[in-house]
Order: structure tokens, then C-alpha cells, then sequence
């Protein structure tokens, strides 16, 4: 009677601390995110935008984290640090993305499951306001992966996915960087200026099942034509996430990342050369993209919780928050 007594009392005693084992067990709970890579020397902006800046990245942050600290998918995480991001004027994705050379708003975005590595992409929308919303809603309902400009639109009606005029995504500050970049054009003749591109918005998470989500949303870059469509929904060149190896999200010189598949390139290293992710992402951007002579960033993030922000170009929008600690945040090189 004692002994089983004891026995029971033993046994409870154990269970109490199966949860604390587990969690012990568990990866952290992460997510890290970016808002595009370019020409971002210290002095560009204000203190004042600065720290506007630093807000809504941080903003993004917590917003995702709080879905996965309350049991929600890396999916879902990524999902709504993206929403924030296209929501807001600061970023090109969503409102405030670049314009086309006929000065139109075309977005493109995807989104990646780490666990069934499905995926959805669309491509040249101008009427979808959240176009990672779309992404998600391909890869949930239709057997396809990527849908592109009036097929896409069509099927974010037939999704009751939110519909804007194209003016929504006009902003001031783009406009001027689109005439801006129209006269540098003339002047010099064929050549892009440095800023024709900017703050595309990317997110990765890993949840409490350990499983890694990737997502990318953006306007592309400014004045660009003919429907040209850059690496952000393209899967393995703007966005990759498989459990087995790692989640990455590109911003930069599309025509680069598409051309050398940057996402899907850091995932192999990790997985086929057992890299870590930061020698991975330290090889492809400094080394393969470097190389190249593109230019750009990736943000990258391993099922156990490693993760790693690296670029060649001056600075990129960027941070991460991970289980334990605060939302960090940067926008310039070390
Ligand atoms: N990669 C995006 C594109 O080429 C632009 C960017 O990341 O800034 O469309």
C-alpha cells in the first residue's frame, strides 16, 4: 500500500516535470524578419524617420510573435509580420510600392511551408491590398503554386480576398523616387540609379511544433517593364522554407537572386554540405551573388533556432525576436 503509494507519488512527481523537459527540448520560438537591402549609408534618413523605421520593424516583430507564442503556426506568424509591413507606407510592398516605368503599382509575393513544403506565389497584381494574403490562399486552395496578374486577380475575388484601387498603393515619397529616377535615367543614359529599388518585406518564423514558414512581399523595383516579375515570388530564388534544412527570404537585385536561385542555394549548402546557416548564407551572398555582381541581402533561419542577417550592399532593414529575449532590430552594417 505504501510502496504504490509512493509509486503513484513518484509518478506524478515526474509528469509535473515532463512540461519543463519538453519545453526545454523544444527550439526557440523565432522570428526574423526584413524590410528590403540597398544603398542605406548612415545619414540617409532622419532621426525621426529612423526611429519610425525601427518602430514598425519591431512592430512587425511582435506582431508575428504573438502569434506563435500563443500556439500559432510559423505559417500564420509570417503571414501577419508581413500584413503590418505592406500595411504601411515605409515599405515597397503594399502600399507604398514602387512604380512601374508606366507608373502603375505591381506586386509580387509568396509563401513557403517548411513542414509540407508547399507553396503559393502570385505575380503583377495591382488591385490585391494584401498580396501575401493571396500567396497564402494559393498555396491553401488551389492545387497550383503561382497565379499571375489578371488570373491571380480573378482568383483574390473568387477567395473574397480584400480588393483595392490601384491608388491605394500610391504614396508621395515613391512618386518622387519614381520621377526622381526617371530624369537620373535621362541624364545618363541607360544606366538604373542606385535607389531604384527598395524595402521589400520578408518574414520566417518557427513555432512551438518546430516547424519553419517563409514569406516575401513586394512592389519590385521602380521603373520596371513589360510585366517583368523579380525573384520575390519566385520559390528558391525570393523565398525557400523546408524543415529539413532551413527558411530564407531575398530582397536585392532580383535578376541575381532569380538567376542563382540565392534561397534555395542556402538551404542546399545547409543541407547537402551541412553547413551552418551562417557559412551558407556567408557563401552565397558574399561569394556566389558578390561574385556576380548582384547585390542584396537574405535573412535565414534553421529548425533549431539558428538564424543569421547577412547583405553585400550598404544596410538592410532587419531584425529578429526570438523566445527570451526583446525585438531587435537594425537598419545599417555593423
Ligand atoms: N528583390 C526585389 C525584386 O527584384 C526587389 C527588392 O528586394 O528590393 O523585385
Amino acid at each position: 500500500m505504501i510502496i504504490s503509494r509512493l509509486t503513484a507519488a513518484l509518478a506524478a512527481f515526474a509528469l509535473s516535470l515532463a512540461p519543463a523537459f519538453a519545453a526545454e527540448a523544444r527550439a526557440p520560438l523565432t522570428i526574423v524578419i526584413h524590410g528590403g537591402a540597398g544603398a542605406l549609408e548612415p545619414g540617409r534618413y532622419t532621426p525621426a524617420e529612423e526611429a519610425e523605421y525601427k518602430q514598425k520593424l519591431k512592430e512587425a516583430l511582435n506582431t508575428g510573435y504573438a502569434v506563435l507564442e500563443s500556439g500559432g503556426s510559423s505559417l500564420d506568424a509570417v503571414e501577419a509580420a508581413i500584413v503590418l509591413m505592406e500595411d504601411s507606407p515605409l515599405f515597397n510592398a503594399g502600399k507604398g510600392a514602387v512604380f512601374t516605368r508606366e507608373g502603375k503599382n505591381e506586386l509580387d509575393a509568396s509563401i513557403m511551408d517548411g513542414k509540407t513544403l508547399k507553396a503559393g506565389a502570385i505575380a503583377g497584381v495591382t488591385h490585391v491590398k494584401n498580396p501575401v494574403k493571396l500567396a497564402r490562399a494559393v498555396m491553401d486552395h488551389s492545387e497550383h503554386v503561382m497565379f499571375a496578374r489578371e488570373g491571380a486577380e480573378e482568383f483574390a475575388r473568387e477567395q473574397h480576398i480584400e480588393m483595392v484601387k490601384p491608388k491605394y498603393f500610391f504614396t508621395e515619397a515613391r512618386w518622387r523616387g519614381y520621377k526622381d529616377a526617371l530624369a537620373a535615367e535621362k541624364k545618363k543614359g541607360a544606366s538604373l540609379p542606385v535607389d531604384f529599388k527598395y524595402g521589400t518585406v520578408g518574414a520566417l518564423a518557427l513555432d512551438a511544433e518546430g516547424n519553419l514558414a517563409a514569406a516575401t512581399s513586394t512592389g519590385g523595383m521602380t521603373l520596371k517593364r513589360f510585366g517583368r516579375v523579380g525573384d520575390t515570388p519566385i520559390i528558391g530564388a525570393g523565398t525557400f522554407a523546408d524543415n529539413k534544412s532551413c527558411a530564407v527570404s531575398s530582397t536585392g537585385w532580383g535578376e541575381f537572386f532569380m538567376r542563382l536561385t540565392i534561397a534555395r542555394d542556402v538551404c542546399a549548402q545547409v543541407e547537402y554540405a551541412g553547413k551552418s546557416v551562417k557559412d551558407a548564407a556567408h557563401d552565397v551572398i558574399h561569394n556566389r551573388l558578390q561574385s556576380a555582381g548582384g547585390d542584396g541581402g537574405v535573412i535565414v533561419l534553421a529548425p533549431n533556432g539558428d538564424y543569421v542577417m547577412d547583405f553585400n550592399s550598404a544596410g538592410m532593414f532587419r531584425g529578429v525576436k526570438q523566445e527570451g529575449g526583446e525585438a531587435k532590430v537594425a537598419i545599417y552594417g555593423e
